[in-house]
């Protein structure tokens, strides 16, 4: 089973496995903005983040495309992840335009910006903000 019922809270994924939350436009390919669907159709993939991206999947985890595309986009965007091999679970739309993101949650979130090379994760001390004890 790929979740924990535990009682009376919200389900859990099995220990070791994550859900990945991936952007698309300026992450995984080119930063098209949803104005024009046309470019995201001939858009290049980014082969390490297809190659990373993929390796996760094979590995269990769970990977969601999060993206500020809008649900009229759903078709472009599933047949150009198709056309290009990426392998996923699921996409969410929607998403808030305008970046500077910040998400409190009751599980545990972790925050990784892209930056131009999409690999494997190395540790790094870093400060975060968090809520007051
Ligand atoms: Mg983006």
């Amino acid at each position: 089973m790929e979740m924990n019922f535990e009682g009376q809270v919200s389900p859990r994924l099995r220990e070791g496995i994550k859900n990945y939350l991936i952007d698309i436009d300026g992450t995984i390919t080119d930063d098209v903005p949803n104005e024009q669907p046309e470019r995201m159709i001939h858009s290049k993939p980014y082969p390490d983040a297809r190659d990373t991206i993929n390796h996760w999947f094979e590995q269990g985890h769970k990977i969601c495309f999060f993206t500020s595309r809008t649900e009229d986009l759903r078709k472009i965007t599933e047949e150009w992840l198709d056309r290009n091999g990426f392998k996923y679970h699921s996409i969410l739309f929607g998403k808030p335009r305008g970046g500077n993101y910040h998400w409190i949650d009751n599980h545990t979130v972790r925050a990784t910006q892209y930056l131009g090379k999409f690999t494997e994760f190395v540790e790094k001390q870093v400060t975060v903000d968090v809520f007051k004890d």
